[in-house]
């Protein structure tokens, strides 16, 4: 007999196949779907993030609700049995997860963080429409001209001078 409950199996398990789990999957088919292009898990990024959009750069990462300690969520719901052991293993992974994502972060880089949860059957859908919508916006945003032209400026000049003179002849 070996000497691990069931219940505790079943956490060994699930730790084992981390990688390459259902739920990244899902993200994976929905933005190869949509034209994103993306690596698995790049090797010299912190926090080895699962999913790396270099043209957006950003990083994604897929969290399981208990492991990363989904805080708020009914999935995080821990073992009755070793209850602290399993506190500070999911506060440690907590700790990681966030200094994970502040290096990143310092790098440049954008962190999304998208939890199990949000992949269930009901909320799916708009989690990935989600993802794709926050995709486009961070392209926009890191692609916008740090600073307008001259030109622009002056475009914006004319506009305000237009919107004052507007609402001062309608008072
Ligand atoms: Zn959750």
């Amino acid at each position: 007999m070996d000497k691990l409950t069931k219940e505790q199996r079943h956490r060994c398990m699930s730790a084992i196949r981390s990688k390459n789990t259902k739920p990244e999957l899902m993200v994976r088919k929905f933005l190869f779907s949509r034209g994103f292009r993306y690596r698995l898990n790049h090797p010299r990024l912190p926090g080895h993030p699962d999913l790396v959009l270099r043209k957006y750069r950003t990083v994604i990462f897929v969290n399981g609700c208990f492991w990363h300690g989904h805080e708020g969520c009914r999935f995080y719901v821990l073992p009755k049995s070793n209850v602290n052991f399993w506190q500070a293993k999911v506060e440690r992974n907590r700790a990681r997860d966030a200094e994970e994502r502040h290096k990143l972060t310092a790098m440049g880089w954008h962190c999304i963080t998208i939890w199990e949860c949000q992949l269930k059957p009901k909320v799916r859908q708009q989690t990935l429409e989600s993802l794709a919508h926050t995709l486009y916006h961070i392209f926009l945003q890191n692609h916008a001209r740090p600073y307008p032209t001259e030109e622009q400026q002056l475009q914006k000049v004319a506009e305000e001078e237009q919107h004052y003179g507007a609402k001062s002849s309608d008072s």
